[in-house]
């Protein structure tokens, strides 16, 4: 892990599906409340794990809708906690079961191992993701990253 100066991190990770998202007319909307400058993290391994998240996000949401991140560190908590938030078409609770699975896919053409791959780094740093949906509205996703505390 190094230190990671969290706006530009979290902008950089957005940038990288901008092009996907403008196609689609949607809109990334990024929001940081309480949130630290910067922290200690994998920034390879959790922009790859943001990357998934928002690439998922924008998939399931229509033309011209809007996807929010929120970044934010609970009052007193050392935990980064991230959240995707989309409106798109949700998840069943059926298959809600099975999204971590490797080759679980729901789409034509998906590889199904999106989840499966962030899952594994999460956990791997300690952290865990938890989901929220409902079918037909939309879905959140929330990152809990422990970051290290502060090297001297
Ligand atoms: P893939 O995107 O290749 O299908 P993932 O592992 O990224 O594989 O996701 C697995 C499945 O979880 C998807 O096929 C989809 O059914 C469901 N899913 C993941 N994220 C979302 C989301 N934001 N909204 C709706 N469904 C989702
Ligand atoms: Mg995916």
């Amino acid at each position: 892990p190094k230190r990671v100066p969290l706006g530009t991190f979290v902008d950089s990770c957005v940038k990288l599906v901008s092009m996907r998202a403008r196609e689609k007319g949607i809109t990334i909307a990024t929001a940081f409340e309480e949130a630290p400058e910067s922290v200690f993290l994998d920034p390879d391994k959790i922009s790859q794990v943001l990357l998934n998240l928002f690439l998922n996000a924008i998939e399931a949401t229509e033309q011209g809708g809007t996807i929010n991140v929120l970044v934010t560190r609970p009052l007193g908590s050392a935990n980064l906690v991230i959240s995707v938030t989309d409106t798109g078409c949700g998840i069943s609770e059926e298959n809600r079961a099975h999204i971590f699975d490797p080759y679980f896919t729901t789409k034509s053409s998906g590889t199904g191992l999106g989840l499966a791959i962030s899952h594994n780094i999460v956990e791997s740093h300690g952290g865990e993701i938890r989901i929220k949906s409902i079918e037909g509205e939309g879905t959140a996703i929330t990152l809990v990253i422990p970051t290290k505390a502060e090297q001297t």
